[in-house]
């Protein structure tokens, strides 16, 4: 694509640099931001003394940081329900915090994060920056947000960060989807930030309401919340509805946003000006070896009123072993997310990710939504597909989705047409992994 090579990074020199000056810039802030953490912060300040450590000030290396102990999610819930609120995960008064947001709460009781001016107004957009240079925007682009603007970060920093470009925010919230596809067109909106998922049910409406999505001056979408941008079949399809540009990218609540996608796009690029990132073997702890799969685990280097070291992400990734085509020495993960790392299903023996059957069923354009049923027979799970799908034939189309996976999975796997419109669409994180309790299987009678 012709974006002129200045635009697309946001900060050439240090997205270029030398790996050991990456590493001595990360060590220097965190360093300093431990420190400060280490004075206030009674969550961590807990967590250093019980594994051990003395003193932060004690921490000499990074081998001495790979000891440090890996945060997870349920701590965080435990504390936050000990000390409601907001826990204790706080590393100055109060006062000093002028944002508050929560987890969407898809697994469990939401989790709430403070910011402080710095890092809201300065450190996470400065983040997106990253994000938005990777793909080529600049001055001048107008980003559509349709995002509901609640309590989920969400797309939040991404509309904040717009300013640090010079570009036009356009918020999407308080509207329909039939709404917002007229705004986009009413406004001029050249880029699109949403789940793949929205993205995809966005020209699913506008298709219903014989609008081409592709004919509405949108050239770039980026999109985050769920691997599907990092999934081929859902690029492909998001690009051909939009006539557009694709990007992943990766954040979370916990941790900020970490991951953005370059011209290149072969992978999620960590942005390691901002974020340690480790991919650790999810038992043990211990890093995954070249090409291996393990977990990623992120430490955040701007946040400090609410930072978190180690946080284990509970995202699986590969880190690439090879250098981007664009210049950037920052850390690659190949493929994206991959996936959960709690998310695999075994299906008499076989290990299968919810991730692996989208990208099975995304290569149907006839398939407009699907579902993955889990159910239990006997002791085994069992997984069935439900696809909702456009046209002719829908028989034939589920049974070569069905040859498709019994090719590229390995497992025979039940694939049943439903009517049009009868599964869900989602705006934010897509749950289409779905436990049956009961038995009954809607095929099965018929
Ligand atoms: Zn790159």
């Amino acid at each position: 694509m012709g974006a002129p090579t200045d635009v697309v990074f946001f900060d050439r020199e240090r997205e270029t640099a030398p790996v050991e000056r990456l590493r001595a810039w990360q060590w220097e802030r965190l360093t300093a931001g431990l420190r400060e953490v280490w004075a206030s912060n009674p969550f961590w300040r807990a967590r250093v003394e019980a594994a051990g450590l003395r003193d932060v000030r004690d921490l000499a290396s990074w081998d001495d940081f790979a000891a440090f102990p890996r945060l997870g999610k349920t701590e965080l819930a435990a504390d936050q329900a000990a000390h409601p609120p907001f826990g204790t995960n706080l590393t100055y008064p109060l006062e000093r915090y002028i944002r508050v947001f929560q987890t969407s709460g898809t697994t469990g009781q939401p989790l709430r994060w403070l910011e402080t001016e710095e890092s809201w107004t300065s450190w996470w957009a400065r983040c997106w920056a990253f994000v938005y240079r990777g793909a080529g925007l600049g001055p001048g682009d107008r980003i559509f947000f349709p995002f509901s603007f609640g309590l989920f970060v969400g797309f939040w920093g991404g509309f904040e960060g717009a300013r640090t470009l010079g570009a036009l925010a356009i918020s999407g919230g308080g509207q329909d989807s039939p709404t917002r596809l007229h705004r986009i067109r009413e406004l001029g909106a050249t880029a699109l930030v949403c789940t793949p998922s929205y993205g995809l049910h966005l020209a699913e409406v506008a298709a219903g309401q014989g609008i081409d999505p592709a004919g509405l001056g949108v050239r770039t979408t980026i999109h985050a919340g769920e691997p599907g941008a990092g999934i081929p079949a859902v690029r492909r399809r998001l690009e051909s509805l939009w006539g557009a540009r694709v990007y992943d990218h990766a954040g979370m609540t916990e941790v900020g946003a970490y991951g953005f996608e370059c011209a290149a796009q072969t992978g999620l690029h960590v942005n390691e000006l901002e974020f340690v990132a480790e991919v650790l073997d999810p038992e043990t702890g211990r890093p995954a070896g070249p090409g291996e799969v393990g977990e990623l685990t992120l430490t955040n280097l701007g946040r400090w009123g609410s930072p978190v070291f180690r946080y284990r992400s509970g995202d699986r990734v590969r880190l690439a072993a090879t250098p981007c085509a664009c210049g950037r020495t920052f850390a690659r993960l190949e493929g994206g997310i991959l996936g959960r790392v709690d998310d695999m299903l075994v299906i008499r023996g076989v290990n299968v990710f919810p991730s692996a059957l989208e990208g099975i069923v995304r290569r149907f354009d006839a398939v407009d939504e699907f579902q993955i049923e889990v159910f239990q027979r006997g002791a085994m799970d069992e997984v069935r597909l439900l696809l909702e799908i456009d046209g002719h034939a829908p028989d034939t189309v589920a049974e070569r989705v069905a040859e498709a996976v019994r090719r590229d999975v390995g497992i025979r796997i039940e694939v049943a047409a439903v009517p049009a419109r009868s599964l869900p669409r989602y705006e934010l994180k897509a749950r289409r992994v779905v436990r049956r309790t009961d038995e009954t299987s809607p095929s099965s009678t018929s």
